[in-house]
């Protein structure tokens, strides 16, 4: 059987992806940061699907707390086959407002913390040869957006990683790809007013936002064999927001 390994899996785009692939056999992975009471849920739901899971608390920005939830991954499910860099944070004011600190978080959960979580598992599918990565970014990494620099920026650095890494892990049979989400109904997203919503979907072709499920299936068919031939790419779930 299968493992993947999904960050910040307690709600939204992680949990959504948790359940997609439990329903595809896979052993799940749960990693929170704050929500144990969600992540717990959501193991007792995988169970109910009849998925084996484990919850486990990690910082993703801390290294030391990453490896030791891939030792224990190790320990219990043997290997990674799929690993999902999924954990992020956002924020929204204007560039003059961002502290050092701000940017500094920005970057290092979304950034340094997919570096982390590849950088631990890579070493074993290698050995294996096999092994499938796919990084969260956003259209804003693609196309940048205004009073998200430092959001922009952190996403636009995941592009980076995925493609160069894409073209080093290659030839050890490991894909690493990409997606780049439009805007999707989660708590991310929590703080945009109902005027907001209805304007972000008049901007969009689809009129409408995305759903963590219409993600969660792109993430899941880059992990599958359908995808085989599929490497260092960025798949963005956006509805014809960004085309
Ligand atoms: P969310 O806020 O519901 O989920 C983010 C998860 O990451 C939370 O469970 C949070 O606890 C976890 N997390 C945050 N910091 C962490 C850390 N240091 N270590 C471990 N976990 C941590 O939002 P979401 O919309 O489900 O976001 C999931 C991913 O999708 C993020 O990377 C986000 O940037 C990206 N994304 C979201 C949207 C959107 O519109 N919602 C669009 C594009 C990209």
């Amino acid at each position: 059987m299968k493992t993947v390994l999904i960050t910040g899996a307690s709600r939204g785009i992680g949990r959504a992806c948790a359940i997609a692939f439990a329903k595809c056999n896979y052993n799940v992975v749960i990693n929170y940061l704050n929500s144990e009471a969600a992540a717990l849920k959501l193991h007792r739901d995988l169970a109910n699907l009849g998925c084996s899971s484990i919850v486990y608390k990690a910082d993703v920005s801390n290294s030391f707390q990453v490896n030791n939830m891939f030792e224990h991954v190790f320990s219990q499910f043997g290997h990674v086959d799929v690993l999902v860099n999924n954990a992020g944070i956002s924020q929204q004011c204007l560039f003059t407002d961002i502290s050092e600190e701000d940017f500094r978080r920005m970057i290092d959960v979304n950034l340094v913390g997919t570096f982390n979580c590849c950088k631990a598992v890579l070493p074993s599918m290698i050995k294996r040869k096999s092994g499938s990565i796919i990084n969260v970014s956003s259209i804003w990494g693609i196309t940048g957006a205004s009073c998200e620099v430092h959001y922009s920026a952190a996403k636009a650095g995941i592009i980076g990683l995925t493609k160069s890494l894409a073209k080093e892990v290659g030839p050890s049979g490991i894909r690493v790809n990409c997606v780049a989400p439009g805007v999707i109904e989660t708590d991310m997203n929590a703080n945009l007013s109902e005027s907001d919503k209805a304007t972000l979907a008049d901007c969009t072709p689809l009129l409408r936002l995305g759903t963590p499920e219409e993600v969660a299936g792109v993430i899941c068919f880059l992990a599958s064999d359908k995808a085989s031939f599929i490497t260092g790419q960025v798949i963005s779930p956006n509805g014809g927001f960004l085309i």
